[in-house]
């Protein structure tokens, strides 16, 4: 018999217990060979002053096992916490996060008896790198940032995917038509990358009118991949049109570490009582178990598991008068599908995963960083600024110089000037623009900036923050103003 594999385990708060012991309890019965190494998270962390709400030797543990089953924590209320699953996640680089979304009808209530959906979230960038400021009394702002090394990772890995799991469809959602620099590179990357899998169509959708179909129509679907925060918001939507958040496991995989959970929290109030679906623990598990190359016990497993749900073995959240046979607790639960081990569904679509993908599936080409020609040509000075518009355009423009002209003022991304429109509403910081003027095809220095924020600081003007201008090969790096 093949030796156990060394995971790490953390039973977590409220319900995590429960459903942790009762994921365990199946997974063994069906002959998961695991040495477990147990840490502790959540609340009692938090509460002991690790900020990160994790014991500080766990990182040795996950550094020695590499995959970890986490059971949700409880987040105390109050500021300074930070959040678990963002630290693991970036501390390990988890930059996939995969979430199945499979309807289970008739057996469970859903409106859309067809879906099986896949979100492929990007788990690192985008506004989740906690880059945020407050820049005057006004305005708070939070850094978007989508790198290509990122995008061809999160990309790559769900056309591997759908490829490994016999997917026949990747539809990319972005908002490239407003974030043309950011989203704009997501979906560039989408489509270079696409054209290498002939084998799997590819679509791209605007996420607005992309999560409304995806709302309303899910078997339209397939496997979807997206940015941190619309991956973040639409995994949640699919999950819950499925039948139940309480349903949905996750992964989050990383080059040489892997996090599986439930997507739900610890929902305190059930803890305790033995009432909470241990299911969305569990998959997350199903999908450990052939992360690990058990992938005969994830399949033995996972069709017990559709064999109880399928006879209307039913915890509360799930149980529906009519279609459930016998309401159950969270260990009774566990037991009917170790009754079942070795059994079918016969009406739900059976797993196999005979086929699951033996080696790993981020391995890939290695990143090759264009050679593109770096110009700075100007810099966006942020200033501090309650005066008229036109009064700060009076103050900057003599101070403009080596070439730069002052060449626009937007307030909250909207040109203000030259020609603004007098309805525009502003708040207290104004975008400055000072650069070479286009196609001139010079450009500024770094000394020349410097000189200019200090004729700006001179001339009483405060500047709470300053983006270089670039031009990549000749073509600008930056956006235009609304109206320029
Ligand atoms: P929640 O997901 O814990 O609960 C939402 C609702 O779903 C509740 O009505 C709950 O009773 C029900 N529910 C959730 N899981 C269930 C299950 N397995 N079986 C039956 N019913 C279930 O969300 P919340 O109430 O917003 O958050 C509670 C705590 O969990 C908070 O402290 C939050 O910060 C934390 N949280 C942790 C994680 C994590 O660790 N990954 C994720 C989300 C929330």
């Amino acid at each position: 018999m093949a030796s156990a594999t060394p995971i790490t385990v953390a039973y977590g708060d409220g319900i995590g217990p429960e459903i942790m012991e009762a994921t365990l309890h199946i997974i063994e019965e069906a002959g998961a060979r695991l040495e477990k190494h147990v840490i502790e998270i959540g609340e009692k962390q938090y509460l002991k002053g690790n900020m990160a709400g994790i014991e500080p030797n766990a990182f040795e543990s996950l550094r020695s096992t590499r995959v970890f089953l986490k059971a949700p924590i409880t987040t105390p209320q109050g500021g300074g916490f930070k959040s678990l699953n963002v630290t693991t996640r970036k501390a390990f680089g988890l930059y996939a996060n995969i979430r199945p979304c499979l309807s289970y009808d008739p057996f469970i209530r859903t409106k859309h008896p067809k879906m099986d959906v896949v979100i492929v979230r990007e788990n690192e960038e985008d506004l989740y790198a906690g880059i945020e400021h407050r820049h005057t009394i006004d305005v708070m702002q939070c850094l978007k940032l989508i790198s290509r090394p990122g995008t061809e990772k999160i990309v790559r890995y769900a056309f591997e995917y759908a490829r490994a799991y016999g997917r026949k469809k990747v539809t990319c959602f972005t908002k490239d038509n407003i974030m043309k620099l950011t989203d704009g590179l997501f979906h560039k990357i989408f489509d270079e990358i696409a054209a290498e899998y002939k084998d799997i169509e590819n679509e791209h959708w605007i996420v607005d009118i992309g999560a409304a179909k995806l709302a309303d129509t899910p078997e339209a679907f397939d496997v979807v991949v997206m940015p941190n925060l619309y991956g973040d918001i639409l995994s949640d939507v699919a999950a819950q049109i499925a039948g139940s958040v309480g349903l949905a496991g996750s992964a989050n995989i990383g080059d040489g570490c892997a996090m599986f959970e439930a997507i739900h929290g610890s929902a305190p109030r059930r803890a305790g009582q033995n009432l909470a679906n241990p299911s969305g623990l569990f998959l997350g598990a199903i999908q450990m178990l052939v992360h690990i190359g058990q992938a005969e016990i994830a399949e033995l497993a996972h069709n017990a598991w559709l064999k109880t749900i399928e006879d209307g073995v039913h915890t509360y959240d799930i149980f529906k008068e009519g279609v459930s046979k016998e309401k159950v607790g969270t260990k009774e639960f566990a037991k009917a599908v170790v009754a079942r081990l070795g059994k079918k569904p016969e009406i739900l679509r059976s797993v196999n995963y005979s086929n699951a993908p033996k080696r790993p599936l981020t391995t890939r080409p290695p990143y090759v960083r264009s050679s593109e020609k770096r110009e700075l040509v100007g810099a966006d000075v942020f200033i501090a600024w309650t005066d008229k518009i036109d009064a700060l355009a009076a103050k900057l423009q003599p101070l403009a110089a080596d070439g730069m002209v002052l060449e626009m003022i937007s307030n909250r991304g909207m040109k203000v000037w030259p020609d603004g429109f007098a309805e525009t509403f502003t708040v207290d910081v104004s975008r400055c623009r000072f650069a070479i003027p286009e196609g001139s095809g010079k450009s500024t220095t770094h000394d020349a900036i410097l000189a200019l924020l200090s004729r700006i600081t001179k001339a009483g003007a405060e500047f709470v923050k300053l983006e270089g201008l670039y031009n990549f090969d000749g073509k600008p790096g930056f956006s235009r103003g609304q109206g320029q």
